[in-house]
């Protein structure tokens, strides 16, 4: 297996159209970068190909030590993916309710799981990470997608240029609202930082999902005692808009009848791009489709 054609396949995804921004809205214009199309099936194969080939270049990953990080199932499906293509071992820590389909796939690329208790949370995940790679240094290498810069450059150079170009090409200008999620908040503050260089005017819209997960991969931010990513720069945000399940639910399922199937995250982004729409002050509006739609099957989405 050729890891640089796996890698190559990484980003240079899709720029879709959304009609409904223009049918709440008309004069709203809403895109969207469909990465479920990436190998990996989300938008974390960008960060954690970075990350990756950045960690073995630098000598972390020397003498098969293994790489070590937490995911709610995303990114582990990049890491174990990459892993096992570019022959690095890899250990991940996650929470023992990430839905079935990841948990599978993470096993089928031949990554090591360490999985925690779902009732003590995402964060505990986390932890446990630092944890392991503090007591075993010999053994882990901690790659820590919440703190390491090239998750937010990965957007700067790929998905932020990428939309860019890709609005230039259709003969539009500079997006002037930008809304997406927070995990790690990389997609954020990368696909953000570039594009305010761009329109130092650009709002920036969070969308911030019900308390208790149901959206695997988001971060309720803002609630006492959650961990706020080191690499999270907050000053970007202008306005958070809380979404409930039922509404990022009903939103896939509509997706879904334009031919995006795609996962609860990018239901709720663009849920929140439609309120941004009706509110009417902003014309171009770009959000991202983080996910596919067939890794919430398990988890009653469809229904
Ligand atoms: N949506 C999905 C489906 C994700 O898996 C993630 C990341 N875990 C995000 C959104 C958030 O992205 P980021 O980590 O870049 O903030």
């Amino acid at each position: 297996m050729s890891a640089a054609a796996l890698l190559a396949a990484v980003g240079n995804t899709p720029l879709v159209e959304i009609p409904f921004a223009a049918e709440a809205n008309a004069g709203v214009r809403l895109f969207a970068k469909l990465e479920s199309v990436n190998p990996g099936g989300s938008i974390k194969d960008r960060p954690v190909a970075r990350m990756l080939l950045e960690a073995r270049a630098n000598g972390h990953l020397a003498g098969q030590r293994r790489l070590l990080d937490s995911s709610s199932g995303n990114a582990g499906i990049s890491y174990a993916m990459f892993g096992a293509a570019l022959g690095i071992p890899v250990t991940l820590v996650v929470p023992g309710n990430a839905s079935a389909e990841r948990l599978a796939r993470i096993r089928a690329h031949g990554a090591e799981l360490v999985l925690t208790d779902p009732i003590e949370g995402y964060d505990h995940a986390l932890h446990t990470a630092h944890r392991l790679a503090e007591e075993q240094p010999e053994r882990y290498w901690l790659c820590d997608q919440y703190a390491n810069p090239a998750n937010w450059q990965a957007h700067y150079e790929g998905t932020g240029e990428e939309i860019l170009k890709q609005l230039a090409e259709r003969g539009l200008g500079t997006p002037d609202a930008l809304i997406v999620g927070v995990g790690t908040g990389g997609t954020l503050t990368g696909i953000g930082r570039r594009l305010r260089r761009d329109n130092p005017e650009l709002l920036i819209v969070a969308a911030i999902p019900e308390l208790f997960p149901g959206i695997e991969g988001l971060k309720p931010l803002g609630h006492p005692g959650d961990i706020v990513p080191a690499l999270l720069d907050q000053n970007l945000i202008d306005h958070r808009e809380p979404v409930t399940l039922d509404q990022a639910a009903t939103m896939c399922h509509r997706l879904a009848k334009l031919g995006l199937y795609v996962g609860p995250s990018s239901g709720a982004f663009v849920e929140v791009a439609l309120r941004v729409a009706a509110a009417g002050e902003r014309h171009l509006l770009v959000t991202v489709l983080s996910d596919t739609g067939e890794r919430y099957v398990s988890t009653g989405l469809w229904h």
